[in-house]
């Protein structure tokens, strides 16, 4: 398979990109993260914080995924990230969530937890089946109606004859609760916002929150130390807009990153922490040839796909364009709650778009001859392929021009 498939082609110490099978890659990472912080190895360390950096900027999908090559299961080329044919396998996100713990712990910056938290609910979470009987191997941004890999259809199966991420998704899941919260100096941080008691640091805190689906947060302590110590709530990077109060003094903005506050505390005291959830639409790299024009949507951490179930009836999700009229500030997205069959609990994210029907090859203009607008409805990422197993896509064409100051840049 090579050198660069085993990463034997140079040090890693020097190595600047992530190459290779991506499993033994990030496995390797967390190795390198290790020895780093056992020995002191300040230089190993940034070697290793270097080539994470890389792989966000240019070798991850939106999903938090790894892998854009079936061949050696392998990354690709920078910024070959086509959603179609998409690697991403199971064991790859859960290494990598690995990894970032790893590079979380040695640096205490609040972008690792961010990035455990993307994997978590999105190339993570899409693994499992909402039944949790079938499992993805490969877990693509977009799956075409005809799609066949050999004899398979690409739907979740109950088994692998390489069975790999059936037990990997179930030793992650087993050992959840250990990447919550940690202590640093006289400090307890809370990385991931999920319903939890947690111990450490003098601490007893109780953390109640219905997140992803709404947004507030509600940590209460329950014991507390005898003297002054720090209380950290991560905000994600994408909260922007997020708010705090602290029991009954006024509401005060929380930046992204980690929220900090530092007193005497009291058994009682609340931190209720309103992370901002607002639907929010994501342009790639303009370098991603494979997703170039298009946009996706995301709200909160999930990361939102348009499943052919969804749609109006007629409608082709592949015929679909996201509508941004030009002259308008923003493209309208709306969200709702609701239960759907095989699917349970959800928020749809809906989008004005147009229902595109020219030839497959012609000019611009017979590709918007007799388009009509449509509504397009997105479910979260990790709950596709509940129902019908038709088409699925994350990323959308887009039509017109998306002068919106509310897009941002992201790998793919
Ligand atoms: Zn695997």
């Amino acid at each position: 398979m090579g050198h660069r498939y085993l990463q034997d082609h140079m040090p890693a110490r020097t190595s600047p990109t992530e190459v290779g099978h991506v499993v033994r890659a990030l496995y390797l990472e967390a190795g390198v993260a290790d020895v780093a912080a056992e020995t002191g190895d300040r230089e190993l360390l940034a070697s290793s914080v270097r080539r994470w950096a890389d792989m966000i900027a240019t070798k991850t999908y939106l999903t938090g995924g790894n892998g854009s090559r079936h061949s050696d299961e392998g990354f690709g080329d920078r910024f070959e990230l086509p959603p179609d044919r998409a690697y991403n396998e199971t064991c790859a996100a859960i290494a990598s969530f690995h990894w970032s713990w790893r590079l979380l712990l040695a640096t205490g910056e609040a972008k690792y937890a961010d990035h455990m938290e993307r994997i978590l609910y999105n190339g993570f979470g899409a693994a499992i089946a909402g039944d949790g009987e079938r499992f993805f191997y490969v877990n693509p941004l977009q799956r075409r109606e005809d799609h066949f890999e050999k004899d398979e259809p690409g739907r979740r199966r109950s088994w692998f004859s390489c069975a790999c991420c059936p037990p990997n998704i179930m030793r992650l899941i087993a050992s959840l609760a250990n990447y919550f919260a940690t202590t640093s100096g006289d400090t307890l941080y809370l990385h991931q916002l999920t319903g939890a008691e947690i111990t450490g640091g003098g601490f007893t805190i109780e953390v109640s929150t219905r997140y992803p689906w709404e947004g507030q947060v509600q940590v209460m302590v329950t014991a507390a130390p005898q003297d002054e110590r720090g209380l950290a709530v991560r905000v994600p990077g994408w909260a922007t807009g997020s708010r705090y109060r602290l029991n009954d003094e006024p509401e005060q903005a929380a930046d992204p990153g980690y929220l900090l506050l530092r007193r005497m505390w009291r058994p009682g005291d609340v931190i209720v922490v309103d992370i901002a959830l607002t639907p929010r639409l994501t342009l790639p790299d303009r370098r991603v040839d494979a997703v170039r024009g298009c946009v996706a949507v995301e709200r909160g951490p999930l990361v939102y796909c348009f499943e052919q179930a969804d749609q109006p009836d007629g409608v082709a999700v592949d015929d679909i364009a996201i509508l941004s009229a030009v002259g308008q500030p923003a493209i309208t997205l709306t969200e709702r709650a609701l239960t759907l069959p095989g699917i349970g609990q959800t928020v749809q994210v809906t989008a004005v778009a147009l229902h595109l029907r020219g030839t497959a090859l012609g000019t611009e203009s017979d590709a918007g001859r007799d388009a009509e607008p449509v509504t397009a409805a997105a479910i979260p990422y990790f709950q596709w392929d509940n129902r019908d197993g038709r088409a699925m896509r994350v990323w959308m064409p887009l039509r017109e021009s998306a002068a919106s100051g509310k897009l941002r840049s992201v790998a793919g």
